[in-house]
């Protein structure tokens, strides 16, 4: 039973749901309906509700085109074989919501209330998730200051919305090595600042090295720690891991790293899977030594979109560490089956980490 009372209103008028699951690309469509919840002072996080998928109409003085105090998600659900749609550790996502409001001073989202809104949104457009191989319905809750004041200081109020986009394959043609630019110049975050926030102020830091990247022919940005510039922090989107001499090994949460929860499933199955996991500082000097000397067996990012990035190539000032033949790892491929196999429902959720929408 629901503790809150969500409005629904159904769209009276559908939109034709895309016919090719080939061509869903990432992000670009979205579904009839979303959820949405306002914030007032005083009054708290009031009226959610399910509505058909609409434009929203803001004061051009509306505190988060200025000043950028915004939160946002990212998660999926997918539709399993036996017909039941299933999100992956939904709790997870809730939590690291949460963490963030707190950093960027947006009141907290009582946790019950966002997973019913989110079940509530899911469950509406049900019919828009795809069951081709690959795809999926991804989700993007987020969080804007409303407030119509051109002055510093947290917002008294707020729009809490959920939106939905059937997505793609992240990878059509199977699970290709990337290649990735280790920058040197540009940092995303500090230790301090808002890197462990997933808020669009660190995406706008990104973009110059992003384009960078681009121009010299690679497709992300590893990032390095915003003092030395020395220890390996994140890929742009993901979190990054490295298997040397047989264990695995990944940046520490330092402040300045996302924590990813496709990073924590990654840690938590490793570990399961008996291998020696190691969250600490990983320096450039460490990866293009064990490159050179062969102890390098794999790369590969971790995050919500692609799920499993294996990585062939990493490329720093003049030096590039090609990773083994540049193929996928074994570990890699196997957590990509692992945790894909699980957020299908094809593999039994031992962690209990699915929860059906119903
Ligand atoms: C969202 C995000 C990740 C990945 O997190 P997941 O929860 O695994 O999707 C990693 N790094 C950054 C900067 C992110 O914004």
């Amino acid at each position: 039973m629901s503790n809150y009372e969500i409005k629904i209103t159904r769209t009276d008028s559908p939109k034709e749901k895309p016919q090719d699951q080939s061509k869903l690309g990432f992000g670009k469509i979205f579904t009839d309906h979303m959820f949405e919840m306002d914030y007032t002072k005083g009054i708290g996080w009031h009226d959610p509700r399910v509505v058909p998928f609409h434009e929203i109409s803001l004061s051009p003085a509306a505190m988060v085109f200025h000043y950028g105090q915004e939160m946002f998600e990212g998660m999926k659900a997918y539709k399993a074989a036996d017909g039941r749609t299933l999100l992956f550790r939904p709790d997870k996502n809730i939590e690291r919501a949460n963490n963030s409001n707190r950093r960027l001073m947006i009141p907290e989202i009582p946790e019950d209330l966002f997973l019913e809104g989110l079940k509530a949104v899911v469950k509406a457009d049900e019919d828009w998730i795809p069951t081709a191989e690959g795809t999926s319905l991804y989700i993007r809750p987020f969080v804007i200051a409303t407030d119509p004041f051109l002055g510093v200081r947290p917002s008294d109020t707020y729009k809490f919305m959920i939106i939905l986009s059937p997505s793609g394959a992240y990878y059509p043609e199977g699970l290709n090595p990337v290649k990735i630019w280790i920058e040197d110049t540009y940092v995303r975050a500090v230790r301090g600042g808002i890197g462990e926030a997933k808020t669009g102020g660190n995406y706008v830091a990104s973009l110059a090295a992003q384009i960078k990247a681009h121009d010299e022919g690679y497709s992300q940005v590893l990032w390095l720690d915003g003092v030395e510039r020395k220890y390996i922090e994140e890929v742009g989107a993901m979190n990054i891991f490295f298997k040397i001499n047989g264990k695995v090994v990944t940046p520490m949460l330092n402040g300045s790293i996302l924590p990813g929860v496709t990073r924590r499933t990654c840690i938590e199955l490793c570990k399961s899977w008996g291998y020696e996991v190691e969250e600490r500082k990983v320096s450039v000097q460490e990866l293009e030594e064990a490159a050179r000397t062969g102890t390098l067996e794999e790369v590969w990012g971790t995050g919500t979109a692609a799920v499993i990035s294996p990585v062939g190539h990493l490329r720093y000032e003049d030096d590039v560490f090609q990773i083994k033949d540049g193929s996928i790892g074994q570990l890699s491929q196997k957590l990509y089956d692992t945790v894909t196999g699980i957020q299908l429902g094809k593999l039994s959720d031992t962690f209990n980490w699915t929860v059906e929408v119903k």
